[in-house]
């Protein structure tokens, strides 16, 4: 199986899953341009387009590219998401025949309140809910609703590819470590990232053990963000993370 990251839009991106007989599944096409050049490029079928959520920059592509090849479209039950024909929720399983595919969904509200992720084969699709040493805006969601989210996405296994839907991970690490400075990890990931980037290259997928080791959303329980946070639970703390991560603007080098 061959996992690629297809950049779309201004920073997202769309992940292609394909087999050696040339089956393919695509989670969140944005747009569809992308897709159909990989597609023809390595004349593979579409079969199954997997959805996180409703926003256009995650669904925009998606049914033109049902409509051109007879994918099946899964996306979580929301009327935003007004042709998708197969719909799931928290602990369905998702079986594909070509490419042969299981994915556990995961419901994880917080961004969005139908935001799902799909877990399977070592990978994690998460769309906007948790992102390489950041996680989304909750647009539609609470502090403990989003918190308790990444807690179960925290909980995957340490090797886990972390497949999230934006290209974001330099400048969350620049906001990271502001708050966790001394934190050698976050240091690495974020010299890795800036090599990655400079090359062109996707920073993406990242493992979720790293992501324990860097992501200050997954570590408001640490001693470093403890004494750098105001509040006095973790959610509280939590809440405060996202609030200064919101009005975050990194200094001018
Ligand atoms: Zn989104
Ligand atoms: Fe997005």
């Amino acid at each position: 199986m061959r996992l690629t990251a297809l950049p779309a839009l201004a920073d997202n991106y769309i992940w292609l899953l394909a087999d050696a007989a040339g089956a393919a599944v695509v989670v969140d096409p944005g747009d569809a341009a992308p897709v159909r050049a990989a597609l023809a490029r390595d004349s593979l079928r579409l079969r199954a387009i997997l959805l996180t959520h409703h926003h256009p920059d995650h669904i925009g592509g998606a049914f033109e590219l049902a409509d051109e090849s007879g994918a099946a479209i899964y996306a979580p039950a929301d009327e935003r998401i007004a042709a998708a024909n197969l719909r799931v929720g928290d602990g369905d399983r998702v079986r594909l025949d070509e490419p042969a595919l299981t994915f556990e969904v995961i419901a994880i509200p917080g961004h969005t309140r139908s935001h799902v992720a799909y877990y399977g084969h070592g990978l994690l699709f998460c769309g906007d809910t948790l992102f390489s040493v950041g996680c989304g805006r909750m647009f539609e969601g609470t502090p403990e609703q989003m918190l308790s989210s990444l807690d179960r996405l925290a909980a995957l296994p340490g090797d886990t590819r972390v497949c999230c839907g934006h290209e974001y991970t330099v400048a969350n690490c620049a906001f990271a470590r502001t708050l966790d400075p001394r934190n050698a990890a976050l240091q690495a990931r974020d010299a890795a990232a800036a090599t990655l980037r400079d090359r062109g290259e996707p920073t993406l997928p990242a493992t979720l053990a790293d992501e324990r080791a860097c992501n200050p959303f997954l570590r408001v329980d640490s001693a470093a963000l403890v004494a750098a946070l105001d509040g006095a639970d973790r959610v509280a703390r939590f809440a405060d993370l996202r609030r200064r991560k919101d009005v975050f603007r990194a200094p001018l080098a």
